[in-house]
Protein backbone atom coordinates (compact mmCIF):
# COMPACT_ATOMS: atom_id res chain seq x y z
CA UNK A 1 0.00 0.00 0.00
CA UNK A 2 1.43 2.96 -0.95
CA UNK A 3 0.01 7.00 -1.05
CA UNK A 4 1.16 9.86 -3.45
CA UNK A 5 3.02 12.43 -2.49
CA UNK A 6 1.01 14.94 -4.70
CA UNK A 7 -2.73 14.44 -4.28
CA UNK A 8 -2.38 11.77 -0.90
CA UNK A 9 -4.78 8.98 -2.39
CA UNK A 10 -3.87 5.37 -1.14
CA UNK A 11 -3.18 3.17 -3.71
CA UNK A 12 -3.91 -0.28 -3.24
CA UNK A 13 -2.60 -1.87 -6.81
CA UNK A 14 0.62 -2.60 -7.31
CA UNK A 15 1.04 0.71 -9.66
CA UNK A 16 4.47 2.66 -10.15
CA UNK A 17 2.40 6.16 -10.66
CA UNK A 18 -0.65 7.93 -8.81
CA UNK A 19 -3.87 6.99 -10.84
CA UNK A 20 -5.15 10.22 -10.28
CA UNK A 21 -2.73 12.45 -10.74
CA UNK A 22 0.45 10.44 -11.88
CA UNK A 23 2.28 11.90 -8.54
CA UNK A 24 4.98 9.93 -7.24
CA UNK A 25 4.23 7.01 -4.85
CA UNK A 26 5.75 6.98 -0.98
CA UNK A 27 5.39 3.97 0.93
CA UNK A 28 6.07 6.52 4.24
CA UNK A 29 2.65 7.72 5.30
CA UNK A 30 0.31 7.93 8.34
CA UNK A 31 -3.09 8.42 8.95
CA UNK A 32 -5.66 7.57 6.32
CA UNK A 33 -9.60 8.67 5.65
CA UNK A 34 -12.00 7.46 3.55
CA UNK A 35 -13.96 10.18 1.83
CA UNK A 36 -17.00 9.21 0.46
CA UNK A 37 -19.56 12.31 -0.10
CA UNK A 38 -16.55 15.23 -0.73
CA UNK A 39 -18.91 17.90 -1.81
CA UNK A 40 -20.64 17.09 1.89
CA UNK A 41 -17.51 16.36 4.13
CA UNK A 42 -15.95 18.77 6.36
CA UNK A 43 -12.84 15.93 6.63
CA UNK A 44 -12.78 16.20 2.83
CA UNK A 45 -12.67 20.38 3.20
CA UNK A 46 -9.89 19.51 6.10
CA UNK A 47 -7.74 17.54 3.92
CA UNK A 48 -8.42 19.49 0.85
CA UNK A 49 -9.63 16.49 -1.00
CA UNK A 50 -12.18 16.70 -3.93
CA UNK A 51 -13.20 13.03 -5.03
CA UNK A 52 -14.17 9.97 -3.48
CA UNK A 53 -11.33 7.83 -2.18
CA UNK A 54 -8.95 6.77 0.47
CA UNK A 55 -6.31 9.33 1.21
CA UNK A 56 -3.61 9.31 3.97
CA UNK A 57 -3.33 12.30 6.27
CA UNK A 58 0.24 12.62 5.82
CA UNK A 59 3.13 11.53 3.13
CA UNK A 60 6.65 11.68 3.60
ZN1 LIG B 1 -1.89 11.61 -6.86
Amino acid sequence: MKACKNCRMIVFSNEKKCPKCGGELSERFSGMIIIMEPERSEIAKLASVNAIGTYAIKVK
